[in-house]
This record gives structure tokens, C-alpha cells and sequence, in this order.
């Protein structure tokens, strides 16, 4: 069936019913994006796809969680591109609403507080940014809510689809749904990488060659990391900060073995002890233009 493209939440609901009963559909899926589609959107609207039996895909770039006017003026826009990649995965329906459909009102004057969690990381060096991006998960969470009642009357299940690479924001989003039961599970995706390893972004396209081959960098480290915890050795974060920081091109911001849950910093001594259980090593760095963030989970 060929893709449709909705810009009201009206329409949304609308089409979502539809096509729910058309196809008998007892399951939803959501997948919220801000466009410029890569390889990592799509492997999110392929898991989407495969588990539902219909598929929305937004598309919007949200205000709310720009720190700088000219970041979010330059952020690519590519809606042609991203409809043709996401009907030959199977997407049913991409809801692309612009600003004033999402916020009638202006700026929403009640928001979504998103708290401790979000102090640290990212939102340490983005002050603001996860007040926005949860509210408008919120938001968005709710335009997607399927339209219809399933099979016998029982409402669809319904599914969002996060990516792990950006893993602060997927706690971020799992810790609000549960804390405000939302009626919504929460799928994570694992990362996508390009060949080389560097974690696929719509940022990445703002890289000169120069610049891209000494992003690589930043995934090498994790994956030392890695290899280090798989292999029970102690992690030598120090050995892997010097990596990064001997690219003179990379300005790291900050590179930890954090808890999975809290994103608190695993206790000192798994620098020096074998490292046991299960952690998260986060890497954030600027390379020209470009904020860049990347992460591996770790297992032991
Ligand atoms: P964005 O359009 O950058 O806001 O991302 C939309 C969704 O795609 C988020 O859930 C991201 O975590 C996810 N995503 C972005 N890049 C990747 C990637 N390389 N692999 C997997 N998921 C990704």
C-alpha cells in the first residue's frame, strides 16, 4: 500500500482508524523522528514494522529542545527523501505536523520536568534540552495513540521505537512513561553504525573527510572498552580517554562507564578491578561543527 503523509493530528487519528480496521489490525506502532532519515531510522521503522500491524512514522522538528536558534535553522530537512525511505520499508503513515499544530497555544506552558537523570551528560552541557524533547515525546506519544479498537473490542497495543544510540534520552523516555503511565511500551533499537563503526547521525553530514575519519575515534574507544569488558579485564578508561584526546581534531566532553539505570558512574575500582555485570560506556565529544555522542552496553 502506498505511503501517506498526514500534517494534522485530526488526520492521524483518522487514517490510524482506518487503516486499523481495514487491515483487522490489533497492534500500533510509532516511530519518532525529526527527518533527515538514515540507515538507523530505518532499522527503527523495519522492527516497527515487522511487530505491528500498522506503522506511523513522525516527523518534526521540535523547537522546545534547541538550545541554539542556529543549530535547529540548520538542521537538514529532507522530506522527499525520507518518504521514498520509509514507504520501501512498509510505513503506513508519516505524520509531519509543522509547529503551530503541535503548539497552538505557542510555547506549552505546562512541560514535562524530566529531573534528576537528565542533569548530568548531555543535559548538562544542553541545559533545557530534555524539558523539550520529553515534552514533545509526550506529545507525540499521544498524536500516535491508535485510532481504533482491535479484534474484539480490545483497545490495539501499542508500541514507540527509541534508539539506543541516543541512550539518555531512551532512559529519559522510559522513566516518564513509566512514571506517568503512559498506555505505551517502549521499544529500543540498537545502535546502527556505518562500516568504519562511526554511529550513524543526521548530524554526520555536516563533517568534512577530514573531520568524519577523526570522528572514528570516538567509536574505537567504546569499543576497547568493550572488548576489555567482554574479555573480564579491568576497563583502563584512563587508556581510553588518551585515545580520543591524542585526536587533535576531537574535543571530548565526557567519556564514562555509567549504571544502565541510574547513569550514575560505576564505581571507581571498575577501572582498575575486572570489570563484572552490566554497565554503559557513554562518549560525547565535538568534532568541527558537529556534537557528537555515541555509546556502547557492556556486559560481563
Ligand atoms: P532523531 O531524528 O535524530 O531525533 O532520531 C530519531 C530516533 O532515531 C531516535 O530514537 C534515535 O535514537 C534514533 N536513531 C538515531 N540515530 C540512530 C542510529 N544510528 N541507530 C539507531 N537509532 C538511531
Amino acid at each position: 500500500m502506498p505511503i501517506k503523509l498526514v500534517t494534522t493530528a485530526a488526520a492521524l487519528r483518522t487514517e490510524s482508524a482506518r487503516l486499523l480496521i481495514e487491515q483487522h489490525g490489533g497492534s500500533q506502532g510509532l516511530v519518532p523522528t525529526m527527518g533527515a532519515l538514515h540507515e538507523g531510522h530505518a532499522q527503527l521503522a523495519r522492527t516497527a514494522v515487522e511487530q505491528n500491524d500498522v506503522t506511523v512514522v513522525s516527523i518534526f522538528v521540535n523547537p522546545l529542545q534547541f538550545g541554539e536558534a542556529t543549530d535547529l535553522q540548520r538542521y537538514p530537512r529532507t522530506l522527499d527523501a525520507d518518504l521514498e525511505l520509509l514507504e520501501a520499508e512498509g510505513v503506513d503513515l508519516v505524520f509531519a505536523p509543522d509547529v503551530e499544530e503541535v503548539y497552538p497555544n505557542g510555547e506549552p506552558m505546562v512541560r514535562i520536568t524530566s529531573g534528576k537523570l537528565a542533569e548530568k551528560w548531555e543535559g548538562a552541557s544542553r541545559p533545557g534540552h530534555f524539558d523539550g524533547a520529553l515534552t514533545v515525546v509526550a506529545k507525540l506519544l499521544h498524536f500516535g495513540i491508535p485510532g481504533a479498537c482491535g479484534n474484539n473490542g480490545t483497545p490495539p497495543h501499542y508500541r514507540a521505537y527509541f534508539g539506543q544510540k541516543d541512550a539518555q534520552q531512551l532512559t529519559l523516555v522510559q522513566r516518564m512513561v513509566a512514571d506517568l503511565n503512559f498506555p505505551v511500551e517502549i521499544v529500543p533499537v540498537p545502535t546502527v553504525r556505518a562500516g568504519d563503526g562511526l554511529a550513524l547521525s543526521s548530524r554526520n553530514r555536516f563533517l568534512s573527510g577530514e573531520e568524519r575519519e577523526a570522528a572514528l575515534v570516538l567509536s574505537r574507544a567504546l569499543r576497547l572498552v568493550e572488548e576489555r569488558a567482554n574479555a573480564h579485564q579491568p576497563l583502563d578508561l584512563d587508556s581510553a580517554v588518551a585515545l580520543v584526546e591524542s585526536q587533535p581534531l576531537v574535543k571530548l566532553d565526557y567519556f564514562e562507564v555509567v549504571d544502565p539505570a541510574t547513569l550514575e558512574p560505576l564505581a571507581e575500582n571498575c577501572r582498575e578491578t575486572p570489570f563484572r555485570g552490566e554497565g554503559l560506556a557513554i562518549i560525547a565529544a565535538r568534532v568541527g561543527p558537529v556534537r557528537l555522542i555515541d555509546n556502547v552496553p557492556l556486559s560481563s
